[in-house]
């Protein structure tokens, strides 16, 4: 065992998520990681482009938020939250309150991004219930993307995700994502649904839908679909887990809305990728439909690890970071590093679009691709291979890099794409 390397190792017991093991090719060992780079065993370095997974968005790690779960640990290392509290979960919801969309006033706690959606989902279902109003039908866009576990799934409309599962799921009406060409349409949909169906939530990644390529749409769009819903007591469900904390330039997507969501969903980048925890938030009105003299009409759902000190503690730290003036001047340049970058490869033949909103950007190459066929691969290696890390969806590549990212840093996944771009 000594003799051989992680890559080898891992080979024996390990089943990785989203592989097919058959025909994937080896895993990469990774030993090390600092700021927006990671090394691999054999001491090549990467670029993360995507802070993994939107997750480290204050660099890896980050001295301020490391000491701050080091000192919390050696405080009190976890409690059940049931029964119990504990100052650094009540701290984070004072904190997030601050700055949370101004309808917000309670935060229940989860353990990751899918069990954030799949607890409003049930807050939503339960809410009607205890009203005495049953309703069964979900609303969510195509190809959104919520999660892994069967709520989650459900209002997730990227069919190579749900196909074994189709028959397992809950009910759920679709509509397209509104842009300023098909408003009218999508509203016409939606208000038809509204008319036939007994609409529970409106579950939505608001602005960008991440999964599904960094797809963009109206917020204009968006603001009359939820303006429509909350006109019939639909619940809004703003699946935030990829867009909070500073990715769209705001603090949350829903900042760029009038209309704001009943419920809010956060993970990723709350605990700033050291620590899983998730969060769903929900108005007063949502809440107040839970209390009652029968004990039944309480929110009976937790995860063992709910509100964990050391993911408060995590991210409590990322909150300072998260408007600080160091922090804010790199956003600000990374959105406007990406617009130049827009520019530039807009008109290139192999892009059909290119388009970046705060942090995010996303080209389409101008070719058709299987979601899991082999130019994703390719475009990976090519990458990979060129030490920056970039996972592309479908035909899109997309650059969501940690806020610290140096200016070189940054300029070298710029240059790496144009090769890529001339190259095909
Ligand atoms: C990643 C993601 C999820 C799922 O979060 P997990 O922590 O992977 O379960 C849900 N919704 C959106 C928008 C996401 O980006």
């Amino acid at each position: 065992m000594n003799g051989e390397n992680l890559s080898e190792r891992d080979k024996k017991y390990l089943w990785h998520p989203l592989t097919q093991h058959q025909t994937a090719v080896a895993r990469i060992g990774i030993v090390k990681a600092e700021g927006a780079l990671f090394w691999d065993e054999r001491g090549n370095s990467y670029i993360d482009g995507i802070a993994s997974w939107y997750t480290a968005m204050y660099g890896h790690g980050n001295k301020h938020i490391t000491k701050a779960i080091s000192e919390q640990m050696s405080q009190l290392d976890f409690v059940m939250f049931s029964g119990f509290t504990h100052e650094p979960a009540v701290k984070l919801s004072e904190k997030l309150m601050a700055i949370l969309p101004s309808n917000q006033a309670k935060i229940f706690f989860n353990d990751n991004g899918s069990t954030a959606v799949e607890a409003a989902i049930k807050m939503a279902l339960q809410y009607h219930h205890n009203r005495n109003d049953i309703r069964d039908t979900l609303i969510a866009f195509e190809d959104g993307f919520h999660g892994d576990t069967f709520g989650a799934m459900s209002a997730s409309g990227l069919s190579s995700y749900n196909g074994p599962f189709e028959d397992f799921l809950l009910k759920v009406k679709r509509i397209p994502v509104p842009q300023k060409e098909n408003m009218e349409e999508v509203m016409a949909q939606l208000e038809t649904i509204l008319a036939n169906e007994k609409c529970a939530a409106f579950v939505f990644e608001p602005l960008v839908q991440g999964a599904a390529g960094m797809k963009f749409h109206s917020a204009e769009g968006l603001d009359r679909l939820i303006e429509k819903c909350q006109e019939h007591d639909v619940l809004c469900i703003a699946d935030e887990v990829m867009t909070g904390f500073g990715k769209t330039g705001k603090n949350f997507a829903s900042d760029n809305l009038h209309n704001k969501p009943d419920i809010l969903c956060l993970s990723k980048a709350l605990t700033a990728g050291m620590f899983p925890l998730s969060i769903t938030s929900c108005t007063q009105k949502v809440f107040d439909a839970f209390l009652s003299d029968e004990v039944a009409k309480g929110f009976f759902h937790a995860h063992t690890y709910s509100a964990h000190p050391l993911g408060c503690a995590a991210a409590l730290a990322g909150l300072q970071l998260l408007n600080s003036s160091e922090i804010l001047e790199r956003r600000n340049y990374i959105a406007s590093a990406h617009k130049t970058f827009v520019a530039k490869v807009e008109n290139h033949p192999n892009v059909r679009n290119a388009r970046s909103i705060g942090v995010i950007l996303a080209i389409d190459l101008n070719l058709e691709t299987e979601r899991y066929g082999n130019l994703r691969d390719r475009l990976y290696n090519f990458f990979m291979a060129r030490g920056v890390l970039l996972r592309p969806l479908g035909n899109a590549i997309y650059v969501l890099p940690p806020y610290v990212i140096t200016n070189d840093q940054l300029q070298r996944i710029y240059e790496v794409i144009y090769e890529l771009l001339d190259s095909l």
